[in-house]
């Protein structure tokens, strides 16, 4: 059935996928890259800011008035030390949107500079998972539209998700209410609908987590699945591609765990994520079992990790993690 939601943002889904498509085509012709550390000491590459400028600029086409919520900044770009960076930002967009100049670059790429919390904003994340695209791992780009605390529409391209054996790489994208789909990354076959795996039984159960320990715990992870019975080691990859494999059933649980206390989750790691999982079935929560707040601005402030699961298993893993994180 096609809800009034689907119906009222089908302009918006088309936008989402168009750009996180034209940006993971960016980010996959961008080859040797050299990661440049941000202030939070956490790297950006050529990449992450060639994506956020692809993807602001047509989003800002499309919809003049809406404020998007971006991971990246341009401050590192307009210094002299990073100009090099600057001009292979500009050149690779360049490709893909001739006539770009570096103003123009730099200006798309600040588009993404509002703190969102209320209203009508969209969340990006250009390059998620990083530290994967720099290793040759799994990595994604990331948008979702939000509308009142609730996300509506999302897109997520994974290009190290095979599609089939024509596509090594994947989108994954849903509606409020619309249900959610996997396309392939090349455009070559119609989409498919997708959803969660049927497992209720924690012991026969597949989880999937962080490769990077400082994101989510392993250990934490290891004692939760160790009270689940679950027996299956976990499957360790980067970046929002963890819903889309727990949305198509090729998992059934995600654990973000968290590592320090004073960690809050943005919003642009989980959001575009969450809702793709959801709308294939599954269940999204933090530690605690609270639904995500999205009204905070760029931080989960009101949440404490993270918990997605088909559905079936999420109070059994919920006990689970206040049991072990009890004793
Ligand atoms: P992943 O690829 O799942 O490891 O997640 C990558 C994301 O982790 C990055 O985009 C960061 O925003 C986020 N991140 C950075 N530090 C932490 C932390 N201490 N806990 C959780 N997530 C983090
Ligand atoms: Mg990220």
């Amino acid at each position: 059935m096609t809800t009034s939601t689907e119906i009222g943002h089908i302009a918006e889904l088309h936008v989402a996928i168009a750009a996180v498509r034209e940006a993971a085509l960016l980010c996959g012709g961008v080859h040797a890259c050299r990661a440049v550390q941000k202030t939070d000491r956490s790297p950006v590459t050529v990449a992450d800011f060639g994506s956020q400028a692809l993807i602001c600029r047509r989003i800002r086409a499309a919809f003049p008035a809406d404020p998007i919520v971006a991971e990246e900044d341009s401050t590192l770009l307009r210094g002299r030390e990073h100009a090099s960076v600057r001009d292979q930002v500009v050149e690779h967009v360049e490709r893909l949107q001739p006539g770009s100049s570096a103003d123009d670059v730099l200006d798309w790429v600040d588009i993404g500079c509002h703190e969102g919390s209320s209203g009508r904003f969209w969340a990006v994340d250009p390059l998620d998972g990083t530290k994967g695209f720099l290793r040759g791992g799994h990595y994604a780009v990331a948008i979702a539209l939000v509308v009142d605390g609730r996300a509506i529409v999302a897109a997520l391209a994974c290009p190290h998700i095979a599609f089939d054996s024509y596509s090594p790489g994947s989108i994954f994208a849903a509606t409020r209410g619309g249900g959610a789909s996997w396309l392939s990354l090349k455009r070559t076959t119609p989409a498919r609908r997708i959803s969660t795996s049927q497992v209720d039984t924690p012991s026969t159960a597949r989880f999937c987590e962080s490769v990077e320990s400082m994101h989510s715990s392993h250990e934490l992870a290891s004692a939760v699945a160790h009270h689940l019975g679950l027996y299956k080691a976990p499957v360790r990859l980067d970046s929002q591609a963890k819903y889309a494999v727990v949305a198509s059933g090729q998992a059934d649980i995600y654990f973000r765990l968290p590592t320090r206390p004073g960690y809050r989750e943005r919003i642009w790691d989980h959001v575009p994520g969450s809702l793709i999982t959801e709308e294939a079935g599954g269940r999204v929560t933090d530690i605690s079992g609270k639904p995500l707040e999205l009204t905070h601005g760029k931080a989960l402030d009101a949440n404490r990790g993270v918990v997605a699961t088909n559905g079936h298993l999420h109070n059994a893993v919920l006990d689970a993690i206040a049991a072990v994180v009890s004793s």
